[in-house]
């Protein structure tokens, strides 16, 4: 017998890792080169060589003690210093070891941070569409996760609703750019005014409104767009950063979070985050892979393989008559559900064997991700079943 809670959570449980299932169960039935699977975020292109040189060299020359102790909740200390002085390096900032927390990922430190600061009934805004996973996550610390409606025009958030929206209770904000599902890259425009809401509605409501960045696909980039470093424009910002998708580890689980000293309650906060790190469990981040990346923090995937997948999709699907927006960043894009209904158009896909995931996941009906971090050939070889899908809405 299980908690109710969890009963609702495994019937709900996520679209994109069922869909994941099925599409292995149709690549056993048809083919794996039959079956078109645009459902999953597992990275694509190979880990930098770098990496696999860095955990030859940490296994070969470091004390075991050390690569394979316990070792301070937020981190060793000369990791979190060597990511503060390329953090400091990259975007002209300040940060020390001492605004660093190791982290299991991007999910973990997304779970530490709102473990730190959430009470029962606090809000958390996120602007649709999100990152479906971001409900549990706050659901995990009885917050309320406020999701305000999508600008399909764009995609940029909706800050007029967003400004509307805002209560005592709200106590932070979710952004996620290079966003996922949609691939667009929040403006410094829009981080402006973002932060000017937020300065202002945080002194109205007489405590601060922690901004919380999300940041898996800050690398990958295309076209050689800016990505605005959000501590340098609100000063009550938490950046959530992941080696999974810059690095292509997802599985090894590391990340970190900063935590700036001009944070209102830096001292607070910066201390519960340890204690969440431990008490949530994770005690820490893995400690091999945290020794091996801060070896080769400048090291990069080839971002040019997902643009040459970028352009391939992107191109092939408008003009098949597809809408869809070009997206800057990440490798996703989001496609309009033809007839409107994303779930119905997702499962027309999967009669043509294309796995798409419907927007409703994302907060956002009546559109549906592909996932492009696939091999290219996938991509050539699905632009038939693409075209079929597009005749049967003719
Ligand atoms: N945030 C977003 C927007 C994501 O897309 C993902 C993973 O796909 C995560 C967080 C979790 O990433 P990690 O593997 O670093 O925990």
């Amino acid at each position: 017998m299980i908690a109710d809670n969890m009963v609702k959570l495994v019937a709900g449980s996520s679209a994109i890792r069922a869909m994941f299932e099925e599409g292995q169960k149709m690549a056993a039935k048809y083919g794996a080169e039959n079956v078109y699977d645009f459902s999953l975020g597992n990275p694509s292109v190979e880990p930098p060589i770098e990496i696999k040189e860095a955990f030859i060299k940490v296994l070969n020359e470091e004390k075991p003690n050390l690569v394979h102790g316990y070792m301070n909740n937020q981190g060793y200390p000369d990791v979190r210093k060597r990511i503060a002085d390329s953090v400091n390096a990259k975007f002209d900032t300040k940060f020390t070891e001492n605004n660093i927390v190791m982290t299991v990922g991007a999910a973990g430190g997304l779970n530490v941070i709102l473990k730190t600061l959430l009470n029962p009934g606090d809000e958390v805004m996120t602007f649709a569409p999100f990152f479906g996973e971001y409900r549990n996550y706050v659901n995990n610390f009885n917050g309320v996760l406020v999701e305000i409606s999508p600008n399909t025009v764009d995609f940029q958030p909706n800050l007029a609703e967003f400004e509307e929206r805002i209560t005592d209770k709200t106590k932070a904000v979710i952004v996620n750019t290079p966003n996922n599902p949609t691939g667009v890259v929040y403006s410094e425009e829009t981080i402006k005014k973002l932060a000017a809401i937020l300065d202002a509605k945080s002194k109205e409501i007489g405590h601060p409104i922690y901004l919380i960045s999300d940041e898996p696909y800050r690398e990958l980039v295309y076209d050689g767009i800016e990505v605005p470093y959000i501590t340098k424009y609100y000063n009550n910002t938490i950046v959530g950063y992941s080696f999974s998708k810059s690095l292509s580890l997802p599985g090894e689980r590391l990340g970190y979070l900063v935590i700036p000293n001009e944070l209102d309650y830096y001292n607070d906060v910066y201390q519960a985050a340890c204690v969440a790190n431990r008490i949530l469990g994770f005690v820490n981040a893995p400690s091999l892979v945290q020794r091996a990346v801060s070896l080769c923090l400048d090291a990069k995937v080839d971002v040019e393989i997902y643009n040459r997948n970028r352009e391939l999709l992107y191109n092939s699907l408008k003009d098949m008559g597809f809408e869809c927006i070009k997206p800057q960043g990440a490798f996703y894009l989001f496609v309009k559900a033809k007839g409107g209904d994303d779930k119905a158009f997702s499962a027309q896909a999967k009669t043509h064997n294309l796995l798409i995931v419907p927007g409703s996941s994302f907060g956002c009906p009546g559109y549906c991700r592909l996932a492009y971090c696939v091999d290219y050939s996938t991509i050539e070889r699905s632009l038939p079943a693409f075209k079929k899908l597009a005749e049967d809405y003719k």
